[in-house]
């Protein structure tokens, strides 16, 4: 059997960042369920503090990663009285599945292992190792000091460690060949409750309109999608040439109070499994920030034994608590300024 000492599961942003600096002094291995590249449903808006963390650590990003147009703008929210406010943020538009996989060969390149195709099905633990069953051509287990859970959103580390498991919200998004009167810089958040049980958006990737929506089930997703289109199509001068993809996802139903999982026993957990998620649906910094203090955590052990994983523990707790902090404050903001979307989606969660 083939031991490590760490096993990161899932090759999103939380598990590459992670892996890509732990590699440097540990035996590290990162398994990923789907074949490389893989696609991730998003909308793939990297905002400027994202942007900061992949330029400090990975260096700048390649043109062939992004979508046009290359620069974002911020969000402007839009309240149920149609009127909208900008918040404005430097940031970088990509493709996610792009983003991803040159993010996973900058762990490779840095002594990562990879594991594509490969599925973890278990994950059992006894005093002083982790062993992880894996499928993919074969079933097969490694073992491990101490395991990192990067699986996101849609992961199993969480049953699997009979960890609580998270309430989620189902995304919808369609992708259109489109004309509309929007800024194509920036990301639009609707909140009237007539179009989303969370927040509806519409956003450009390249030569695509993104129009998409969140509810508790996707019945009410696609019936509120349509409500959104014909909303536009009055009042947006929305016009569809034809439709290129649909796509369902989930996030987490991230609100104030939403416990917050880093570790069980051996088993840590970062990004979105962890439940980090920024107020309408931003993750990708937290992932990249979690899997960042995750590694830099390890890296404070002196030996190479990683057997001391309260302090581990204490290390990663501490430095992930102002980003934990500001998560909740932005929730506390968009209370006291959006009263209507925070009872909106407290109410058609319950
Ligand atoms: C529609 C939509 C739009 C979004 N838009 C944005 C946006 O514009 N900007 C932003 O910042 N965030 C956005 N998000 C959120 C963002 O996508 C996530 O927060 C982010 O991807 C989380 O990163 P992660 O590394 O934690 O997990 P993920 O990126 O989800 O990666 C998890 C990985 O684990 C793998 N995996 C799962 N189970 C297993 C298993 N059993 N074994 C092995 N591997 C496994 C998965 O295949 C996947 O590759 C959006 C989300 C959605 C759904």
């Amino acid at each position: 059997m083939d031991s490590y000492d760490i096993v990161i599961i899932g090759a999103g942003p939380a598990g590459s960042m992670a892996a890509y600096n732990l590699a440097r002094k540990f035996k590290v291995l990162m398994l990923e369920a789907h074949k490389v590249p893989r696609n991730k449903s998003c909308s793939g808006v990297l905002i400027k503090k994202a942007v900061d963390l992949i330029n400090k650590n990975f260096g700048h990003i390649p043109d062939d990663v992004k979508s046009r147009p290359y620069t974002t703008n911020g969000i402007t929210i839009v309240n149920e009285a149609m009127v909208a406010q900008d918040f404005c943020d430097n940031g970088v538009n990509v493709l996610r599945d792009r983003f991803d996989y040159w993010l996973m060969q900058k762990a490779v390149e840095a002594g990562t292992e990879i594991k594509d195709n490969s599925r973890v099905v278990n994950i059992s633990e006894n005093e002083n190792k982790v062993t992880v069953t894996i499928k993919g051509d074969k079933v097969y287990d490694v073992d491990a000091k101490i395991v990192l859970a990067c699986d996101g959103v849609n992961g199993v580390s969480r049953r699997l460690t009979n960890s609580p498991q998270q309430d989620k919200v189902v995304t919808y998004q369609k992708f259109y060949h489109a004309v509309a009167s929007f800024d194509t810089s920036k990301f639009y958040a609707y909140i009237a409750k007539d179009f989303s049980q969370y927040d509806a958006w519409i956003n450009t990737k390249n030569d695509c309109i993104i129009v998409g929506t969140i509810a508790k089930k996707l019945t009410t997703a696609k019936s509120l999608h349509q409500s959104f289109i014909e909303y536009l199509t009055t009042h947006k001068e929305f016009k569809i040439l034809n439709e290129v993809k649909e796509e369902t996802w989930c996030i987490p139903l991230v609100i104030p109070d939403f416990p917050i999982l880093l570790r069980k026993k051996r088993v840590f957990f970062a990004g979105e499994v962890a439940g980090l998620l920024n107020p309408f649906g931003e993750g990708i910094s937290l992932a990249l920030f979690s899997g960042l203090c995750f590694a830099e955590a390890c890296l404070k052990q002196n030996s190479f034994k990683l057997c001391d994983w309260t302090e581990i523990e204490y290390n990663y707790t501490s430095s992930m608590k102002n980003e934990i902090e500001y998560m909740k404050r932005q929730w506390l903001f968009l209370k006291k300024f959006y009263p209507y979307f925070w009872n909106n989606v407290l109410q058609s969660n319950q």
